[in-house]
């Protein structure tokens, strides 16, 4: 891939459903980092959470119809159609040989996912194929008491200070990213819904025309 594509920012995530916590992640990050194009990789089978309330193919689509109108972001569907539990490293292999061994990857993850980082499948091999940055939470304070002692050891040996350092270099580095804080999670989005409140302005029109559509989240 020609240099001038620029880094290619990934963002994985359950998207059960996608809301404008995740819009703004990737968008701010897009900005921030130069990023050409955001990649979002809905998860298949998470293996470190609970299963997503909704099959991959309405949390698939409903990320399409959220990014639709954004033309630097793509959606790959390939964790949700694959039957093998979804480990970001396995997605991170396959992108570097789609984009071979010179192309940024840039991993964007939201402060409460790097928390939970060392749990996840050959964590200490992402840096190797990737860049990390951590975008804040509200919440998830990035901070040496609320981290993992192993986390702060790999934040301190690949700490980056700025964003260029990122955009320089395929892989191996880490930055923390401030961006406007939105106090959304899925998770409270589907207690409004099965309550039978309303989650609007949570989340895009297209994605709860979507959810209202095909009945999503109600109780049982
Ligand atoms: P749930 O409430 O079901 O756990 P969630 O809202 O945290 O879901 P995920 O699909 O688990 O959404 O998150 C995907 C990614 O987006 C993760 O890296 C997460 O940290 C990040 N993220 C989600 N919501 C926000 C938000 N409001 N601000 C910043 N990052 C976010």
């Amino acid at each position: 891939m020609p240099e001038t594509l620029g880094p290619l920012g990934i963002f994985g995530g359950t998207f059960d459903p996608v809301h404008l916590g995740h819009l703004r992640l990737a968008e701010e990050a897009r900005e921030a980092l130069g990023l050409a194009t955001v990649r979002w990789i809905p998860a298949g089978q998470p293996p470190h959470r609970n299963s997503p309330k909704i099959s991959g193919a309405h949390r698939l689509a409903m990320v399409q119809a959220a990014v639709a109108d954004n033309p630097a972001f793509q959606v790959d569907g390939a964790e949700v159609s694959s039957t093998a539990p979804s480990y970001t490293i396995h997605t991170l292999e396959r992108l570097r040989q789609e984009v071979g061994p010179q192309r940024p990857l840039i991993l964007l993850l939201g402060a409460d996912a790097f928390a939970g980082l060392a749990t996840w499948y050959r964590w200490q091999d992402l840096l190797k194929l990737a860049q990390l940055a951590i975008l804040h939470r509200p919440g998830h304070p990035l901070d040496e008491k609320a981290l993992a002692p192993e986390l702060n050891a790999l934040l301190k040996a690949h700490r980056a200070h700025d964003a260029p350092v990122l955009a320089s270099a395929p892989a191996g580095k880490i930055l923390s990213l401030p961006m406007t804080q939105l106090d959304i999670s899925a998770t409270h989005i589907r207690e409004l819904l099965a309550s039978g409140r309303s989650p609007r302005y949570l989340l895009p029109p297209a994605v709860l025309d979507y959810i209202q559509q095909h009945q999503l989240y109600r109780n049982p």
